[in-house]
């Protein structure tokens, strides 16, 4: 029977080749398919004036990435700002302690923890790269995060402690113990945070770019913190001003990445069920959108989007710009 195995070898390619297409398939469908979403209802924006600062620095410090070969791969970890007034850590990546950290939840819940945010576990500690850039990390003045799931708030647990700057109802949302069964915000993180009845971040009602409120961090206009309320009911957004020519607005979680607010995409699917209100995030993403249509000089950063972290900091991870730096 000389015919039997180039049919069965036929048949095995088969299969193979049918595999890697449903596989491909439901990458598209989970990962890259996005859902376009409404532009935003029309707002007036309110010019900031930026004088430029002497001595201020932002820079990029990654702990986790993957994919850092392709256009879409993602990051974790801080971007430091460095200022005269006292350094400033803008969210904290995973802790080094991660897998300990998830081991106590249900498979499932585990199983999303790990596939995902798990992926952007630090390399090496937090301190360790801010040693490296010439940072103590005991002189950092204060850190603020864009919102309090594990893989922004984790490097607060290889850090010393330090003042973290967070609403009243982003405080709330992290000590229900509904929210901390989901696994996306971590008991022992909590313990770093203040207390809810002292909420260290408070918005005036001072518009600010397409913003109704603001707080000014620095009371120089170098870093402004605007409400993002949506991928977590207290998620913030923090503009830093090197100079009225170099400015960043670091959104969190607000959108995956780039497309969020170029394309006006919502969430991949795959991380759909990390928005707390689908509805108002949705709407947030609207609201990038606008902005970045309206200040398009402005580097809008994606808490993950790596391809955006490369544009603002062409000197890659471990690099910092400052208002004196010229290409
Ligand atoms: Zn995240």
């Amino acid at each position: 029977m000389p015919e039997r195995r180039p049919r069965l070898l036929k048949r095995l390619a088969l299969i193979l080749l049918t595999l890697v297409i449903v596989a491909a398939a439901a990458l598209y469908v989970l990962y890259f398919r996005r859902t376009p979403l409404p532009a935003a209802a029309p707002h007036a924006r309110v010019v900031p004036a930026i004088s430029t600062i002497p001595g201020i620095a932002a820079c990029w410090v990654e702990t986790g990435k993957t994919f850092s070969r392709f256009s879409f791969g993602s990051t974790a970890g801080s971007v430091l700002v460095r200022d005269p007034a006292g350094d400033l850590l803008i969210d904290t990546g995973n802790s080094s302690h991660f897998d300990d950290e998830i081991r106590g939840f249900p498979f499932g819940t585990w199983l999303k923890l790990k596939s995902l945010a798990g992926e952007l576990k630090p390399e090496s500690p937090l301190p360790q790269l801010l040693r490296q850039i010439g940072e103590d990390p005991a002189k950092l003045r204060w850190a603020i995060l864009s919102h309090v799931h594990l893989d922004h708030s984790g490097g607060l647990m290889d850090l010393p402690p330090l003042p973290v700057l967070l609403t009243r109802e982003e405080l709330q949302f992290a000590n229900d113990p509904s929210v901390q069964a989901r696994g996306y915000v971590i008991a022992a993180h909590v313990q770093k945070f203040p207390s809810v009845a002292a909420p260290t971040l408070q918005f005036n009602p001072v518009p600010y770019e397409t913003f109704d409120e603001s707080a000014d961090l620095y009371k120089d206009g170098s870093v402004v913190v605007v409400p993002l309320r949506g991928h977590t009911p207290g998620s913030v957004g923090i503009f830093v001003n090197l100079s009225p020519e170099r400015r960043m607005f670091y959104v969190g979680d607000a959108v995956d990445d780039e497309r969020g607010f170029e394309e006006r995409v919502g969430k991949s699917m795959i991380l759909l069920d990390s928005d707390n209100a689908g509805k108002v995030a949705d709407q947030i993403v609207g609201r990038l959108n606008d902005l970045h249509e309206k200040v398009p000089g402005l580097a809008i950063i994606p808490a993950h989007g790596r391809s955006a972290y490369k544009k603002f900091f062409p000197g890659g991870p471990q690099s910092c710009v400052s208002n004196q730096y010229t290409r």
